[in-house]
């Protein structure tokens, strides 16, 4: 029995984890294209571009761990084509055959036609990037998404000048709504950061452009192997493809999740989470994923964690306990008839707990208004 997990990222590594961590011991193929090994990528746009870490100290796992547990890693190698009669991967450094295999190919930037642009997204990516930052270019940063602004603070930090742009007339309205969104705005322009919403890239002088405008799933193998995509890779609820033997899990899945629908996520968590779920159903276990989304940011002093999922139309239907401005509050998004659909706290790391005990709960609308922080016990209290 060869298990062959293809996508070298977070998602690949927990797999692998899980599968030794469940006894299976038949053989273990991870194939990744990167010339690393997996690791994590969040730190890539927070501490190793202002300087705090390096690069390479981002690794899940170093070879050693891998070697132990017998896990034949394939680095700088990238899967071509899946045969699915013959159940074989084809690589271009020759053939693997799997009697499972999990596409764990993640994502890559969108690009724009913007010349000489650079993007992030790998540990070499944010090696150069932080290189350049030193020579405090005047940045734009055409984005103001969570990667845009995150590299906005760390090029701050760093002493550059930064203008962003950003078409929408807040940062971040698709996810957080426009009142948060404006907390982020004020944030930034506070910091020095010349925020432009509601314009595009033409016409702005730089001597370095980021494009950071969110991330495409990478599902040619699947699609070429004639597997459902749909935005991602269409997976059940137990992370199985359109074919019972391939499966899916972290940033290319698009999952059907139990309490939430159809959802593609493309956090840090969901990669650890989903890949591990994927290995047990790799080895039988086909339990449904159901864990609640869950995602992180830190942007200068200001520290944020968020747990839920909130559709579009409920992105501006937002509770403030706390004091938005002092960026001290805790934030619900409720769909207005007491079910609480998302949280997140703004540097109050105590709240995460009682975040996660709430989403997902029904309270009394009435309850669901702004006030002092304090009360988010009282409503977890009152959901039990
Ligand atoms: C700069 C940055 C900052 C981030 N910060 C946060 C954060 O603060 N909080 C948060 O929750 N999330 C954050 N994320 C998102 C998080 O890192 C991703 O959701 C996570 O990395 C997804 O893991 P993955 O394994 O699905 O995919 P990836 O990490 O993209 O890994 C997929 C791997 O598969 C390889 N691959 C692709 N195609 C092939 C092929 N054909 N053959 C072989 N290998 C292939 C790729 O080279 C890649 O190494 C951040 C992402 C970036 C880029």
């Amino acid at each position: 029995m060869t298990h062959v997990i293809v996508g070298g990222g977070l998602a690949g590594a927990s797999a692998v984890e899980e599968l030794r961590g469940q006894g299976y011991d038949g053989d273990v193929v991870l194939v990744g294209a990167e010339p690393h090994l997996p690791y994590h990528r969040p730190p890539l746009s927070k501490e190793v571009l202002l300087g705090k870490d390096e690069p390479d100290s981002t690794g899940v796992h170093d070879a050693g761990w891998y070697a132990e547990r017998g896990v034949d890693v394939r680095t700088g190698t990238t899967a071509r084509r899946i045969d699915r009669v013959r159940q074989v991967v084809e690589t271009d450094a020759g053939e693997v055959a799997y009697e499972r295999l999990l596409l764990a190919t993640g994502s890559e930037p969108r690009r724009l036609p913007v010349e000489d642009a650079v993007y992030l997204r790998t540990r070499d990516d944010s090696r150069a990037l932080r290189a350049a930052l030193l020579q405090q270019p005047r940045l734009l940063i055409v984005g103001a998404g969570w990667i845009g602004l995150e590299v906005a603070a760390a090029a701050r930090l760093a002493g550059c000048e930064v203008t962003v742009v950003e078409p929408q007339a807040q940062p971040l309205l698709g996810v957080v709504g426009a009142r948060v969104g404006a907390m982020f705005a004020d944030l930034h322009r506070q910091h020095g950061v010349d925020l432009r919403l509601g314009t595009s890239y033409d016409e702005q002088e730089a001597d370095l452009v980021l494009v950071a405008v969110g991330a495409e799933p990478r599902v040619d193998l699947a699609r070429d192997a004639g597997l459902d995509v749909d935005n991602g890779v269409l997976v059940d609820a137990a992370l199985r493809t359109s074919d019972p033997a391939i499966l899916a899990a972290g940033d290319i899945a698009t999952h059907d999740h139990p309490r939430l629908g159809r959802l593609r996520v493309e956090h840090w968590d969901n990669a650890i989470e989903q890949g591990k779920a994927a290995a047990r159903a790799m080895l039988g276990d086909e339990t449904p994923y159901e864990r609640t989304p869950y995602f992180f940011t830190d942007q200068y002093d200001l520290g944020t964690e968020y747990v839920g999922h909130v559709p579009r139309e409920h992105r501006d239907d937002v509770v403030v306990l706390g004091d938005l401005a002092a960026r001290r509050a805790v934030l619900l998004w409720h769909d207005g008839a007491g079910r609480v659909l998302g949280g997140m706290h703004l540097n109050e790391w105590d709240a995460t707990d009682d975040l996660r005990a709430l989403v997902g709960q029904t309270v009394d609308p009435a309850l669901l208004v702004d006030g002092p922080e304090a009360d988010l016990a009282q409503l977890v209290r009152r959901t039990r």
